[in-house]
């Protein structure tokens, strides 16, 4: 077991994914580096661990893919359209699904630096593979990516922690578990380092500047009841339960301003039966993303949302919230035999709160806590509405809708109509927070002045600002990355000079 220090140049508080960024280019600068991490080696990783590793980032075309995944094959170049993802594309995104409301600053520095920190992640031994299972539909022979994400870390999450701690290791970091940063230690001239609760004992470590990455607070009931409103005790959390929210509190007792969306997050259909907290071994195999190619019924046996608004990747992040929001807090998602083959891996897993019937009539009564008598004649409603003279396509916005419902599908809408049918209950899983402490384009803390808090700097979900409402999928380890590398950039850098 690793000793703490009593003094270091760098301490970066969390072991996700923005921690080792900010730790590894800390280290770039020179400068002895010590990452905290709350959680014990087994569990240890944060949210990044839970992921599948799917990273957003600007590419022109294939050309910049080939040179993050120099791996990818002729072969695989012949028989597939990635298509690009601009920076515009990748603006116009962020801008519309946070209502115009992200801080165009960082806003920028995600887009603009996504692509050369991916690089830069590759050159510290993270390799990075092609999303084809979950990005990419084959039609007519040649698979097509579509909504702006085609990349992921090799080995999902798992891969991405462990890459990450390996280079790290090599880098001379130093990484300690089990050991929870409590308080920042700070006077008139800034942080001077941090006090931390190790193996039972309560201990300082003074240090030239300090990085916060320790996640957001959407692992406590307490704040996301009070931040986020009423009914969000009772949301399931998705990842890790070490993110309670420490490093926003320790930041905000020496002064931080809050800033960003605090009554939002991000929140998903999730298994109905899943864990409180997230489990490792199904890692984010609860979700259930496959609603847009069907319909969701709540407990009245009604449909409460436009199930194919937009491509998954935009929409998946705020209809959890939707989903709490209706009695009971669940929904069914319903499909017919036309559509299952079609479903994501994740439905076909072992943990899931699944039903089956081969008639619609049977399928309904199975349908736990629904009334039954109203979901049947929503299914029967939904499918005489479906504009079957326009083909479904999965790998664009086909515009086959409904007509006339009160509430209408644009895309994707698919008669429930050949047997067998199958239904999955979901209920809201919480992913992460959107409140948090108020960055300068540094990653340094802002206070609630509006001036740097020196020596102090903050990276991923701790930071708020960027995402209101929605996020496009892909986002957090991006932002991650982005803002982890800014922020040991920073923080390294001030050490490095005094
Ligand atoms: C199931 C699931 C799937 C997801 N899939 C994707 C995806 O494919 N792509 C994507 O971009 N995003 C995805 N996300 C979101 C993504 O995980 C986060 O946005 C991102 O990982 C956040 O990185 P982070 O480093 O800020 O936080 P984390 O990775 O959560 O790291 C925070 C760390 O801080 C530690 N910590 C907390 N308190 C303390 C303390 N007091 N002292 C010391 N350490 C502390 C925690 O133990 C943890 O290690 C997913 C999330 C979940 C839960």
């Amino acid at each position: 077991m690793s000793e703490l220090p009593s003094s270091v140049d760098v301490v970066v508080v969390g072991g996700g994914n923005a921690a080792f960024c900010a730790a590894l280019a800390a280290a770039e600068k020179g400068v002895s580096v010590l990452v905290l991490e709350r959680a014990p080696e087994d569990e240890a990783g944060g949210n990044s661990r839970f992921t599948a590793g799917a990273f957003r980032c600007v590419y022109d075309g294939v050309e910049d893919l080939r040179a993050l995944m120099p791996d990818l094959t002729d072969q695989e170049v012949a028989v597939t359209d990635f298509g690009t993802y601009t920076a515009d594309t990748f603006f116009d995104d962020m801008g519309r699904v946070t209502e115009y409301r992200t801080d165009p600053d960082l806003c920028e520095l995600l887009v603009t630096r996504s692509r050369e920190t991916m690089l830069w992640m590759r050159g510290k031994g993270v390799r990075f593979a092609p999303i084809y299972g979950r990005q990419a539909y084959k039609v007519d022979g040649r698979f097509k990516f579509w909504g702006g994400l085609a990349v992921e870390a090799w080995g999902g999450g798992p891969g991405l922690v462990e890459a990450l701690t390996t280079a790290a290791r090599k880098a001379g970091i130093q990484v300690v578990y089990e050991a929870r940063a409590m308080a920042l230690i700070a006077d008139d001239d800034g942080v001077k380092g941090v006090r931390v609760r190790h193996q039972g004992r309560t201990r300082e470590v003074a240090a030239k500047a300090v990085v916060l990455a320790a996640g957001g607070f959407q692992a406590n009931t307490e704040w996301r009841t009070r931040y986020l409103g009423p009914t969000w005790e009772l949301a399931k959390i998705r990842g890790t339960r070490f993110n309670t929210g420490d490093g926003i509190e320790m930041a905000l007792k020496v002064g931080a301003m809050a800033t960003g969306n605090w009554s939002g997050s991000h929140a998903v259909g999730w298994d109905r039966n899943a864990p409180e907290f997230g489990d490792l071994a199904v890692g984010d195999n609860f979700q259930k993303h496959s609603y847009p190619w069907g319909i969701m019924l709540n407990a009245n046996g009604e449909r409460f949302v436009d199930e194919g608004a937009d491509f998954r990747n935009y929409t998946y992040a705020k209809y959890g919230r939707v989903i709490l929001m209706q009695p009971g807090q669940f929904a069914w998602q319903v499909f017919d035999a036309k559509i299952i083959p079609m479903l994501r891996d994740e439905y076909r897993i072992k943990q899931v709160t699944k039903v089956r019937a081969d008639t619609l009539e049977e399928l309904v009564q199975k349908l736990d806590d629904v009334n039954a008598d109203k979901a049947l004649a929503t299914i029967k409603a939904y499918n005489a509405a479906v504009m079957t003279d326009v083909p479904f396509d999965p790998n664009v916005k086909d515009g086959r809708g409904t007509r006339g419902l009160a509430v209408d599908k644009t895309n994707w809408a698919n008669t429930i109509d050949t047997p067998p049918f199958e239904a999955f209950a979901v209920t809201c899983g919480i992913t992460f927070t959107f409140g948090g402490l108020k960055v300068d384009t540094s990653a340094q803390v802002i206070d609630t002045d509006g001036r740097v808090i020196p020596g102090l700097c903050a990276a991923g979900e701790l930071v708020g600002g960027l995402f209101y409402f929605n996020y496009p999928g892909g986002t957090g380890l991006m932002a991650g990355s982005v803002f982890g590398r800014i922020a040991g950039d920073s923080a390294g850098a001030r050490a490095a000079a005094m």
